[in-house]
């Protein structure tokens, strides 16, 4: 199982430079993975973050959340179409980082909606992803769709509405990407999401209610944990905090990132990976009761 942390906990740019410091970072907290946020495709160079990469001994995703002008969900055919090339490019930049996964809130744009999503605007994605997911099954790249809370996206805020517009999708390279972020103020609970998404689930970001230090805030981790043992998962668990200390100029916005909950990344980070893998190495033991 890959352990990631998401790049924003350590440079809000990624260029080479950058890039570089986050690989390091990520290694020496003692992560597996890193997580790049493709928030502008056009402006990543893979070739080198990939050589960066294999430096470090680290595997890689990518995410992102599409925005106004390229949202999947949208009645405009044009800023549908937009939406699929910049996703076909990210598609192409995975490939390129010899990676296997690109998640995120890939549906629709990822900000505050002031009415609920239409029944076109859901066609126009479910029909969109279809074929992005066709074309990253060529690439051997699996799709993960990101719920996230009602401030972030108005089509997909629980684990059971997305397994039910997967169904829509019907195709079998989309999977269900969980944060417990989200899940801790959307979610009944922590554990049944995890249950109902079994085989499914594809991909897991690990943040606390607050989004800082793990075990400081009021996320319910001991039920999440459990549930990915009860379901046999094995894919990427990636840690994602946000703090006004480290800034990406669209993304910390979108996010609504206006405090400072951390100034030491190195300090949280290795937290966090300590934090998971205890996690992981307690629920793990269920199977000896
Ligand atoms: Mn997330």
């Amino acid at each position: 199982m890959m352990i990631g942390c998401h790049s924003l906990v350590w440079n809000g740019s990624l260029d080479p430079i950058s890039f570089a410091e986050s690989a390091r970072m990520t290694s020496e907290a003692g992560f597996d993975l890193l997580e790049i946020p493709l928030m502008d495709p056009w402006s990543f160079e893979p070739q080198q973050a990939s050589r960066t990469l294999a430096e470090h001994g680290l595997a890689a995703t990518a995410s992102l959340g599409l925005t106004a002008q390229t949202d999947l969900s949208s009645e405009d055919p044009s800023v549908v179409a937009r939406g699929e090339e910049t996703l076909n490019k990210c598609l192409e930049i995975v490939h390129d980082l010899g990676a296997d996964y690109l998640c995120g809130v890939i549906y629709s744009a990822m900000q505050k909606y002031s009415r609920p999503a239409t029944a076109a605007g859901r066609r126009n994605s479910a029909e969109a992803l279809r074929r992005l997911a066709e074309r990253a099954g060529e690439l051997g790249i699996r799709l993960g769709l990101e719920v996230v809370n009602r401030y972030e996206s108005n089509l997909l805020n629980t684990g059971r509405q997305a397994l039910a517009f997967i169904e829509e999708i019907g195709h079998p390279n989309v999977y269900l990407h969980l944060d417990t972020y989200h899940m801790n103020i959307e979610e009944p609970d922590l554990l049944s999401p995890v249950l109902a998404a079994g085989n499914k689930l594809g991909y897991v970001h690990i943040g606390e209610s607050h989004r800082g230090y793990l075990g400081s805030g009021s996320v319910d981790f001991g039920a999440f944990f459990r549930g990915l043992a009860l379901i046999g998962y094995t894919g990427p668990v990636v840690f994602e905090s946000f703090s006004s200390a480290v800034v990406d100029g669209n993304l910390s916005n979108t996010l609504g990132v206006w405090r400072n909950l951390w100034d030491d990344s190195a300090d949280l980070g290795a937290h966090a990976n300590g934090f998971i893998r205890s996690q992981l190495a307690s629920v793990a033991s269920i199977d000896k009761h």
